[in-house]
């Protein structure tokens, strides 16, 4: 059985050390048996992904409606009152999201605060509060695919850059900081995100845990403005731990309110991931490691496509040779 595997640049990378000793076809068939000696996750065995759903339709009175590329963010000023929805156009892409008090100068999300009222995880109902003396920003309105994650950090080039070798690898802090220049914010101002469509967890031993995205196209979640706030979403650019579904692609943005209470101020943002080179790799499977992809992709948790699985099964062994432990990455 031949499978063509996407791949990027990043990815092709993290993987160059494995491949000096063995060919590709040899790595995948390491990761679908690391996959077949695994544990199942009580999480997710037995259960399947979730269906996808149409995609909402073009909405003729928003104010905008736009999809945020792979490698890009988008700022966003909402008044009091707008709404702002982030919508899957691909399955299972994580989002993060900052937003800034607009009136009230150093005044930004604060994740911490927000747990601390809501808990780890948010959904409708939850108000994304900001830092002290704390303003009320935005309120999660509608959410089809919750909970989102309040415990982890944006990723960052040093943090994913230490396991691929890439000196510049892709990561949520470095586009959130330029989204934020082009709105006049200093890259100090950068914080802890709203982490769209991660499901996370805390381990007996308090150590974090995460699976991969099982949002589907046509999941989203609604955000209305409490007051006049900048709100930065971007699509998480880690191509390595199953945040993006291991390629990296849009989100929608729309938003319905009245006329944006304030314009950038700053440069015109330069997005140096955007166009990242993805290669199409063929690789061979035998009958009995190819039935296995299949039964994955049958559960559709890693994959919806028996390339898809094929790469998620060769970086998630990638994973585990870079020491991340599979109660963690899960
Ligand atoms: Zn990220």
């Amino acid at each position: 059985v031949v499978l063509t595997l996407r791949l990027d640049d990043q990815q092709l990378t993290a993987l160059a050390p494995l491949r000096a000793a063995a060919t590709l076809d040899e790595l995948v068939a390491r990761g679908i048996d690391h996959d077949r000696a695994r544990p199942p996750d009580p999480a997710r065995a037995g259960r399947r992904r979730p269906p996808g759903r149409s995609p909402s339709p073009p909405d003729p009175d928003a104010r905008l409606d736009q999809h945020v590329e792979a490698g890009t963010a988008l700022g966003v000023a909402l008044g009091a009152g707008d709404v702002l929805r982030v919508e899957q156009v691909v399955d299972g892409q994580c989002a993060d999201v900052n937003a800034f008090a607009l009136a009230a100068a150093g005044q930004r999300f604060d994740a911490a605060r927000t747990r601390a009222a809501h808990g780890l995880r948010v959904t409708t109902g939850a108000v994304l509060v900001s830092t002290a003396p704390e303003l009320e920003l935005a309120e999660i309105v509608g959410d089809s695919a919750g909970p989102h994650d309040l415990c982890f950090p944006a990723c960052s080039a040093a943090e994913l850059g230490a396991l691929s070798g890439c000196a510049d690898h892709s990561n949520c802090v470095d586009l959130q900081r330029e989204a934020q220049r082009h709105w006049g914010l200093a890259a100090a101002a950068q914080h802890d995100p709203l982490n769209l469509w991660l499901l996370s967890d805390v381990l007996p031993d308090g150590r974090l845990c995460y699976w991969p995205a099982a949002c589907r196209v046509g999941d989203f979640v609604e955000l209305r403005a409490l007051r006049d706030v900048l709100v930065v979403v971007n699509p998480c650019a880690s191509d390595l731990f199953g945040s993006a579904q291991w390629e990296l692609g849009p989100v929608r943005v729309v938003v319905r309110g009245g006329p944006p209470p304030a314009q950038p101020t700053g440069p015109a943002p330069r997005w140096r991931w955007r166009d990242l080179p993805v290669r199409e790799i063929h690789v061979e499977l035998d009958p009995d490691r190819a039935a296995h992809v299949r039964a994955v992709r049958e559960s559709g948790w890693l994959g919806l496509t028996d390339a898809a699985v094929a790469r998620a099964l060769l970086l998630r062994w990638w994973e585990h040779e870079q020491g991340i432990p599979p109660e963690v990455s899960r």
